[in-house]
């Protein structure tokens, strides 16, 4: 089966949550130039990603191997996403493709994406229509040229539609406005054009049909980008917001374990910032099934677990679930967690940590259980990573406890640094980076000074006490710690940077 879908304008946020279940579950992605990169990283690993848009200065597929390249692997038996930028349905050949499938006797669907212009509309705060200035909307291609085949375009009729809304017009903005006033359109009606709409890098000029091609021209627009005419453009004035988000315009890299907690990026976007990920560590299955098991199988042996993070919690269980037992498994034994998110994924089980640490960190457990509890004799067992170090369990031990270390999961360090990161570094346009592990100081930080940039252009956010430390320990300074220590916190002490943030 093949899903032809639109994956909206750019942020993974905006893709309908039927096409994230389709992505997810994906053998083949055939892709074009403006399906987002976040959205790809929803696909499976091992799906065939294929990019089928254009190429700069090489050929690109027509439209008919497109279309056999779909026949053939839909025909193979694969569930095939195609995705297109914004909506299959506007100037995105959805249907062509869909015809082509039809006639071949493949199964398909049709998911709709946020057009460019509903996208940049709500994003740049100009309405396509609004009961006090405009009843009607024309949406326009600005290069017919490619396909001359097209019906042709009735200026006189556009310039009676009040809101006029031109897609890809970079290269033609003076045609159009030429074409609209010669039309009968004043050059003085208010048109704005919006490049990179919702996106983080969001650039808008406001300006008027006879000035627009010039100002556009010295704010340097680039495709992909809107022109919108007509009086709903004077609304912007009035409502823009995105460009007032604390973090807009600036560029934030994090750490992106796999499988990834979104939340930080998230957190950050919703801020405004332009952030990239770099995958730094893969979670993988226990090395030492066989402990994990014996332990799983034996929970009511000890009196406390302690789980030092979500995924601790999430693998135990997962396996707990796979040996065929559930939360029960944990009656009459003390849980004890480190960090909100951890509290969370218990939680998700239906758990309810004893203790919480004030202070998000593994060695504030370790105090709190030693001093609040007395721990002589008591058996504790440590679901962690296998990459976690020793201190909890020496601790614990010296409290008068015996502790068990048991790895819950493994971590397998992954070898990338994104192009974007390291352009983003060397141009100087790398603002912050958020740090949440001591491992990601070594790992993303290590990494960015690696590709020769220096470090101390770049204001560095540390998640807690530990990793602020760590920078320290890796030679250079946190200007910001969160608190509490949590990835919310985080990108809030970030976003207010410069106003009351707890400096490190
Ligand atoms: N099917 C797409 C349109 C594809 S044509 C849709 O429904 O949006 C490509 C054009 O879409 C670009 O030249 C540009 O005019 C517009 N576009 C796509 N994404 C955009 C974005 N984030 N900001 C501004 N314009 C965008």
């Amino acid at each position: 089966m093949v899903i032809i879908a639109g994956s909206g304008p750019g942020p993974a946020s905006l893709v309908a949550p039927e096409l994230v279940s389709w992505i997810s579950k994906s053998e083949v992605i055939a892709y074009d130039r403006l399906a987002g990169q976040d959205i790809l990283a929803l696909a499976p690993e091992d799906a065939e990603k294929l990019y089928v848009g254009k190429k700069p200065g090489a050929p690109s597929r027509s439209q008919d191997e497109i279309n056999q390249l779909l026949i053939h692997r839909c025909l193979e038996g694969k569930l095939v996403v195609r995705l297109k930028g914004g909506d299959p349905m506007v100037f995105g050949r959805g249907a062509e493709e869909a015809e082509a499938l039809a006639e071949a006797g493949c199964k398909f669907r049709i998911i709709p994406g946020v057009t460019a212009a509903s996208a940049a509309a709500a994003s740049a705060g100009i309405p396509l229509t609004d009961r006090r200035f405009s009843s009607t909307v024309a949406l326009v291609t600005g290069h017919r040229a490619e396909d001359e085949s097209a019906p042709p375009i009735d200026w006189n009729a556009l310039a009676r539609i009040e809101t006029v809304v031109f897609y890809m017009p970079v290269a033609r903005l003076r045609r159009i406005s030429d074409k609209l006033i010669r039309a009968g359109r004043p050059a003085g009606t208010p048109a704005a054009v919006v490049q990179n709409a919702s996106m983080p890098n969001q650039k808008t000029v406001v300006s008027t049909l006879g000035a627009l091609a010039d100002d556009a021209e010295s704010a340097n627009i680039k495709p992909p980008a809107l022109v919108f005419v007509g009086r709903v453009v004077n609304i912007r004035r009035r409502i823009a917001w995105l460009e007032k988000l604390p973090l807009f315009g600036q560029t934030v890299a994090i750490a992106r374990p796999i499988p990834s907690d979104p939340n930080l990026a998230e957190s950050l976007a919703r801020q405004g910032a332009n952030v990239i990920e770099t995958p730094t560590f893969r979670i993988l299955p226990t090395d030492d099934l066989e402990s994990l098991d014996r332990a799983l199988s034996n929970l009511a042996e000890f009196d406390w677990v302690a789980f030092t993070s979500a995924n601790g919690v999430r693998a135990a269980l997962d396996r707990l679930d796979q040996l065929g037992k559930d939360a029960r498994a944990f009656a009459g034994v003390r849980i004890a967690a480190v960090g909100e998110p951890t509290a969370r994924a218990l939680a998700e089980s239906f758990l309810k940590a004893d203790l919480v640490p004030r202070q998000f960190t593994t060695m504030a457990l370790g105090q709190e259980l030693a001093t609040k509890y007395d721990l002589t004799g008591k058996r504790v067992l440590l679901l962690r990573s296998s990459a976690a170090t020793a201190v909890l369990a020496t601790m614990l031990r010296a409290a008068g406890a015996l502790a068990d270390e048991v790895h819950a999961y493994s971590v397998e360090l992954v070898e990338h640094m994104p192009e974007r990161l390291i352009q983003a570094a060397r141009a100087g346009r790398l603002d912050w980076v958020a740090l949440t592990s001591p491992s990601s100081v070594s790992e993303l930080l290590g990494r960015i000074a690696a590709a020769g940039v220096d470090v101390s252009s770049v204001k560095l956010a540390a998640i807690g006490p530990v990793t602020a430390d760590a920078i320290r320990a890796a030679g250079h300074r946190p200007i910001v710690t969160a608190c509490p220590h949590t990835v919310d916190a985080l990108a809030e002490a970030i976003a207010s940077y410069g106003g009351a943030t707890s400096v490190g």
